[in-house]
């Protein structure tokens, strides 16, 4: 059986998914996106990645002709349609068709895309040796351009990063802002442990309040694991007891060297493990459920 893709409506075979050359989507990366996860047939926080969604169609002005409880089932239906149990979701809203300029007012209507399909992880060996990651030159945009909370179509910036990681032979790099600070990571967030404690970056250094790091941040406080959201720079990183980085596609995976510098003893750390065990178990337990 082959995939099949919801595209406005439709649910059509994966090789005839296809937009228009005209949508701005692709002329100018105009629209916003997801990436959801279903685990053992229950779609994790669908409500609040169904929330960010709107809430970054919103901020561009982007009506999504389509209710939120509606765009639920159209997610429910595209995994079912696919028999998936364990699935990465990806929803797209794009500007839609219009001319060669900018002007979004001649795109008549937004188009929305949903794709579901199997998940491609980090290999399983990573999540135990952690991984090796390096801070790059491209900095995080500013709230002030394109906000870092709008998850936009146009994914230059974190692009950009992910080629200078890759160029220097890493996997994933760390971000850091105009300022200085450390921002995130090109698709994850970022986390370290000093001193039993947590603590992340807050949302004005430029970092996307990820999903994923706030169902951490509940596991954490769950544990009676203090939680900071304060600014963090390269020193505090490479000095922190623990590392690791968060995300809807990564889960949870240790991180153990930074820029060369080995972080704690070089090995995953005791409550970055702790935590993981802990989200991969909430993941299996919660969320909305359907029947394939
Ligand atoms: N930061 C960036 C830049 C991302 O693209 C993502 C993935 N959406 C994340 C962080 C992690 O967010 P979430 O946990 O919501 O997937």
């Amino acid at each position: 059986m082959s995939l099949k893709v919801y595209i406005d409506g439709k649910l059509v075979e994966k090789d005839k998914a296809k937009i228009s050359v005209f949508d701005h989507g692709l002329l100018y990366g105009d629209g916003v996106f997801e990436g959801i996860r279903s685990y053992k047939s229950l779609v994790f926080k669908l409500k609040e990645h169904i929330d960010r969604l709107y809430e970054s169609a919103h901020t561009i002005m982007l009506d999504i002709p389509m209710s939120k409880a509606q765009m639920t089932k159209a997610v429910i239906n595209t995994l079912k349609a696919n028999k998936l149990k364990d699935a990465y979701i990806r929803v797209l809203i794009t500007r839609g068709v219009g001319d060669l300029g900018l002007d979004p007012r001649k795109c008549k209507k937004a188009s929305i895309i949903i794709i579901t399909d199997n998940i491609v992880l980090y290999p399983k060996e990573l999540y135990q040796k952690g991984l090796e990651i390096i801070t790059v030159p491209t900095v995080r945009n500013l709230s002030s351009a394109v906000d870092p909370q709008i998850k936009s179509l146009n994914y230059l910036n974190n692009i950009m990063a992910k080629i200078e990681a890759i160029n220097s032979g890493y996997q994933e790099a760390i971000m850091l802002n105009s300022m200085g600070f450390v921002a995130e990571c090109t698709g994850d967030n970022i986390f370290m442990i000093k001193n039993k404690q947590l603590y992340t970056p807050p949302q004005s250094m430029g970092t996307l309040r990820g999903i994923t790091r706030d169902a951490v941040i509940a596991v954490a406080k769950g544990a009676k694991i203090q939680t900071h959201e304060n600014i963090l720079t390269r020193h505090e990183i490479f000095n922190a007891d623990e590392l690791f980085l968060t995300g809807t596609a990564a889960e949870v995976i240790p991180v153990v060297k930074v820029d060369s510098r080995k972080i704690g003893n070089g090995k995953p750390g005791k409550i970055t493990l702790q935590l993981l065990k802990e989200f991969n178990e909430i993941t299996r337990k919660e969320g909305v459920k359907y029947k394939v």
